[in-house]
């Protein structure tokens, strides 16, 4: 690990592509030297986080390959901790190889993938979380996705998961020192008081993972499919989710034939949205085909919206469709709100918690709409420390799986090293969240917060 970290590396920051601009950054201990090989040297000299605006240098023939930006951040105040510099030249790919060329020339390594974010973790200026949220900022598909990884990348989770670790890792140096100096007149913590210090630690972690049933919508999207019988405005309503004339609208029932899916976000989550075709019986192959892939479709979706047409008494079809979905919950769309409502003239079926009337024709109701799709999500709530990362939810479901077998081990009054057994395998967890190791903090809470003195 050592020599990984001492070297200076160097890469191509940006895209390869013809562009304005592109970056080329240096991190580690020669990054400021390497950087000054590349100017004539009247102008040797760079300051901290102070701009300047150099001709770069072909070392062998000593022409000038392109005029650059070049900014110097001395460590520690840079992302990686270490000397950082930006070379921000044009963007072309032939200069930024060329340009990469000297520095590597010049002695530093070309960078491997995440190297300087690694370097960030490695030297303690971001945790675990934190690192992962700036791989999802860059990859972030919707503005609330990268706002969402922002929170992260600034710590919004692991400020959350700290307090936790502190007092768990003081109770289990309390429970410990119980132990081992039990003769030394250490006190042995009470059960009761054991018992409070354990809820207080999940009290903490309990809303992070819960708070995943929105995460996850807003890392991998939300599958929505639509279902009802022929005509009653699926495509018009999937259109009108989209804002766009992307389905195929007709006059003549059952025109919908095959599975039509496209994304979209709505209100920054990313969605996919899947028209079925009405689902009946059809003698009709093709037909059929589609249907059958909308009974899938409507098994593997998040989300269901069943609609209906307003317009018309609920008919025998509304109710087949009704039992296809069975136990599935879904939300009931009635439409064609902007037509005399004659749904309620038949045997009415509407047993759904969620009702929304909506026009797709006029577009009445399709904000409501979009909105009690991701009411049960609690989108509308404020959110910070959303946990978005697969890896973070498990890792703190495990420990809160720990620290409940520890709770039933205090209230089964088992001896205090069983305790601690689940104790360490929660911390142990929450360590591998955030990138930490374990023993150290363990000892070093022991000796400073007790005064063993001997
Ligand atoms: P699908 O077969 O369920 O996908 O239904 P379509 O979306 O193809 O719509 C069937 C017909 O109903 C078309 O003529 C649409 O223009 C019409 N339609 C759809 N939504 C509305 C609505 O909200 N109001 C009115 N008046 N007509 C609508």
């Amino acid at each position: 690990m050592p020599t990984l970290i001492e070297d200076t590396i160097a890469a191509i920051s940006t895209p390869l592509g013809k562009s304005g601009l592109g970056v080329i950054r240096l991190s580690g201990k020669d990054s400021r030297r390497i950087a000054l090989s590349l100017f004539s040297s009247p102008h040797n000299n760079l300051q901290d986080r102070v701009p300047v605006l150099r001709n770069l240098l072909e070392s062998s023939t000593g022409d000038v390959i392109d005029q650059a930006v070049v900014t110097y951040f001395q460590a520690p105040r840079s992302f990686t901790r270490e000397d950082l510099v930006e070379i921000s030249c044009h963007g072309n790919p032939v200069v930024l190889k060329a340009v990469l060329g000297l520095v590597l020339e010049a002695g530093a390594r070309l960078a491997s993938p995440g190297e300087f974010t690694l370097r960030a973790f490695l030297r303690g200026r971001i945790d675990l979380v934190q690192a992962e949220a700036f791989r999802d900022l860059i990859e972030a598909q919707t503005l609330f996705q990268v706002k969402v990884a922002r929170e992260q990348a600034t710590g919004s989770i692991s400020r959350r998961v700290r307090p936790v670790k502190e007092n768990l890792v003081q109770l289990i140096a309390l429970l410990e020192a119980g132990i081992d100096f039990a003769e030394d007149d250490v006190s042995v913590l009470a059960a009761g008081e054991i018992g409070r210090r354990l809820s207080d630690i999940e009290a903490g972690l309990v809303p992070l993972r819960a708070s995943f049933a929105l995460g996850k919508i807003v890392s991998s999207g939300l599958s929505i499919a639509l279902a009802g019988r022929p005509n009653v405005g699926k495509s018009s309503v999937f259109n009108a989710l989209l804002q766009e004339e992307r389905a195929i609208v007709t006059e003549m029932p059952g025109t919908t034939r095959d599975l039509v899916s496209e994304t979209t976000q709505i209100q920054g989550i990313p969605v996919r949205l899947m028209d079925t075709a009405g689902i009946r019986e059809s003698t009709d192959l093709v037909e059929q085909l589609g249907i059958d892939r909308s009974v899938e479709a409507l098994a593997d979706a998040d989300q269901v919206l069943f609609i209906v047409d307003g317009s018309e008494p609920w008919t025998v079809l509304d109710t087949e469709i009704l039992v296809r979905l069975g136990e599935r919950p879904y939300l009931l769309v009635v439409n064609k709100v902007d037509l005399e409502q004659n749904l309620e003239k038949g045997s009415v079926q509407i047993g759904a918690k969620t009702v929304c009337r909506v026009s797709a024709k006029t577009g009445q109701g399709i904000d409501d709409l979009r909105r009690a799709l991701f009411r049960e999500y609690g989108l509308l709530e404020g959110h910070t420390g959303l946990v978005t990362n697969v890896r973070h939810e498990q890792l703190i479901r495990e420990t809160l799986v720990a620290l409940n077998r520890s709770q039933n081990s205090l209230i089964t009054e088992m001896p205090h090293e069983v305790i601690l057994l689940d104790l360490y395998a929660a911390l142990k967890a929450l360590n591998a969240l955030t990138g930490e190791t374990t023993v150290e903090d363990i000892l070093g809470n022991i000796f400073s917060t007790f005064c063993i003195g001997k």
